[in-house]
């Protein structure tokens, strides 16, 4: 049987496709709707995509929705949904590495309270650390060893040139 397809897989943002699920006011750099460099990038090398879900829209089905910092979003309830969605996203991951596949990287967004992966801007100033959610799906992988990528949205240049390393590897 002829199987053709590519093994190879990365897990992005919600928002990376779909920007109109970000917070208000938060779109305001070149591309209006998926951040395409990464997409293009991904489609030109025959990489799998897979759209993790937003936290923050569907908590409490709140997908027009105003900014809000790290601490107000560091809720009970809102860590209990971060930690289910992780939790999913992590059987996700675990299935295709237990299919062969390969998980070459994931990405986050940077000064996201959800999805952020180097760091935040909060009331204390700037803070080096993981976000609500992608802080649990850290804990949950670790062991694969799969690199996570920060993507800042206004200067993409130096995750971009992270995610083609990653991809030249592969090549
Ligand atoms: S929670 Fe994550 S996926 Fe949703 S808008 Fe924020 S950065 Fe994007």
């Amino acid at each position: 049987m002829i199987d053709n397809r590519s093994k190879y897989f990365v897990f992005v943002p919600f928002c990376l496709l779909a920007q109109a699920y970000q917070a208000q006011g938060i779109v305001k750099y070149e591309w209006k709707s998926s951040i395409k460099p990464f997409v293009n990038l991904l489609i030109d090398n025959d990489i799998n995509i897979i759209q993790m879900p937003c936290t923050e829209s569907t908590f409490k089905n709140r997908l027009i929705r105003e900014p809000m910092g790290i601490t107000k979003y560091d809720t009970k309830d809102f860590n209990i949904h971060c930690e289910k969605i992780a939790n999913e996203v992590y059987e996700q991951i675990k299935q295709l590495i237990e299919s062969d596949y390969k998980v070459i990287a994931i990405l986050g967004i940077e000064q996201s309270p959800s999805c952020c992966v180097n760091y935040i801007y909060t009331n204390h100033g700037n803070e080096n650390r993981k976000g609500l959610f992608m802080g649990k799906l850290y804990d949950k992988i670790k062991e694969y060893n799969i690199p996570i990528i920060g993507v800042n949205r206004k200067y993409i240049n130096k995750s971009l040139k992270q995610l083609e390393k990653v991809i030249d590897e592969i090549n």
